[in-house]
């Protein structure tokens, strides 16, 4: 059993799908977790779902594609609990299209959202943590950023993006105990994925050999394994959670 008491631990985009999982796995494994997305609302109700079950959360509304929100979030955060020991980088979006005719507007935001977001985010609570000499630092890229995607040359940047920050982090937070893996997921079942359609389903379901989409929960559950003393030696590492969809090594 996973032990993160007394650990102080921030999800981004804890407001639904993967992240609030995330939020409710570490929580449940004793981290206090700080809940960040937009929706304050959605965050409150993940914050008493989260006390109902004995744990410990707070929301935080943070908008990770505004580097003002990303401090003004960072430093409530650190004022409030002093250290972020276990950083999730999470939040992320989609705007789909096809390379000839893509919105520049389309590629920024994706970037903005899902690669600078987390740079800024990880930079913005860097110090305390490099101070405390131990960390765990965890962004969720994606299946596609290992495999590229017709369509998603935007968000196939960001996911192979945040791939290169974490091994380049891996490498520069080391010698203080600090990790920082990767979670590549598959085809999950979340709010972001219940907008394809049954052709874009069923082609998907064609290239997963366990032959079914994959939980938030089975995402949190890799998550909070890197975030845990149990994944100490492990660092810059991309952990595949997709069902063989992609075994890449
Ligand atoms: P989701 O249900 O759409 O949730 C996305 C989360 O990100 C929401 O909580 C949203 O909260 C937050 N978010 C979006 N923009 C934000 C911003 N500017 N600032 C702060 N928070 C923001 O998606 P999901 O499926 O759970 O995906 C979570 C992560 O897993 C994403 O990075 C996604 O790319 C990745 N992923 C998902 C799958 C999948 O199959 N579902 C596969 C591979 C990778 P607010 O709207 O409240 O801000």
């Amino acid at each position: 059993m996973i032990n993160l008491q007394g650990r102080i631990a921030l999800v981004t985009g804890a407001s639904q799908g993967i992240g609030r999982a995330c939020a409710l796995e570490l929580a449940r494994a004793g981290a206090t977790v700080a809940l960040a997305a937009r929706n304050q609302a959605r965050l409150e109700e993940v914050a008493a779902e989260i006390a109902a079950a004995g744990g410990q959360a707070a929301p935080f509304a943070l908008d990770v594609a505004s580097e003002e929100s990303i401090k003004a979030g960072a430093k409530a955060v650190l004022d409030r609990f002093g250290k972020v020991e276990i950083l999730v980088n999470n939040a992320g979006i989609t705007r789909d299209g096809l390379m000839l005719r893509m919105k520049r507007a389309d590629w920024d935001d994706v970037l903005g959202t899902n690669l600078t977001g987390a740079f800024l985010l990880t930079q913005a609570l860097l110090s305390p943590m490099l101070k405390n000499r131990w960390g765990r630092i965890v962004n969720i890229s994606s299946v596609v950023g290992r495999t590229g995607q017709a369509g998603q040359v935007n968000y196939a940047a960001s996911k192979a993006g945040l791939i290169g920050i974490t091994r380049s982090m891996a490498r520069e937070f080391a010698s203080r105990s600090i990790t920082v893996n990767a979670v590549a997921p598959g085809y999950i079942e979340t709010p972001m994925t219940a907008v394809l359609d049954d052709k874009q389903r069923e082609a998907m379901m064609a290239s997963i050999p366990l032959g079914r989409p994959g939980t938030d929960a089975e995402i949190a559950q890799a998550v909070t394994f890197l975030a845990s003393d149990a994944a100490a030696y492990i660092t810059g590492h991309v952990l595949d959670v997709n069902g063989g969809m992609f075994m890449g090594g």
